[in-house]
């Protein structure tokens, strides 16, 4: 399946916990004030490429832990989006992903998704908000939400790197 990205990194270890391969992926229609990635935005910007592409390079890294799927908005493409979450969790490897969505409005289509996504950062980016000394996150708005936990308890749990 082809999917639009702004970029990849192969090796992160500043897009959540751990070792990580992020894929960056083009397009939002948010424009938030102060975004700290506008080269993303333009739905037609970046480049074309095959989710397989993405899965081969991520299986050549046996150091990683997980991929973070960011942007970008993912959810606009939520069905690539879906396949390297699929194929990252048939790997052994965690999933986080970043969205301007808060978690209670997450869209419908995106369910399948989040069922693979073990972590979500979830809420625009707010420039009023923003605090540097924020983990994983950049304004205080947004939440890093440990979806595993969440949907036990059927509510809202946080994120902590002990026992994260
Ligand atoms: S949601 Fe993220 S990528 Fe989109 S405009 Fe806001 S900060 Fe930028």
């Amino acid at each position: 399946m082809q999917i639009r990205i702004a970029g990849l990194v192969p090796e992160s270890y500043v897009d959540g916990d751990g070792i990580r391969f992020a894929v960056f992926m083009q397009g939002c229609l948010r424009n938030c004030a102060g975004c700290h990635n506008p080269a993303t935005h333009a739905l037609d910007g970046g480049r074309l490429i095959d989710t397989d592409e993405i899965v081969s390079a991520i299986k050549k890294n046996p150091l990683l832990d997980g991929i973070t799927l960011t942007g970008g908005e993912p959810l606009l493409q939520v069905e690539a989006a879906n396949e390297l979450a699929r194929a990252a969790k048939s790997l052994g490897l965690n999933v986080w992903c970043y969205t301007g969505y808060t978690f209670e409005d997450l869209p419908l289509d995106a369910a399948p998704l989040i069922e693979n996504v073990d972590v979500l950062i979830d809420g625009a980016f707010v420039e009023s908000l923003r605090d540097l000394d924020l983990q994983f996150r950049g304004s205080r708005n947004q939440r890093v939400i440990d979806l595993n936990k969440t949907r036990v308890q059927n509510k809202i749990v946080l994120w902590s790197e002990i026992g994260g």
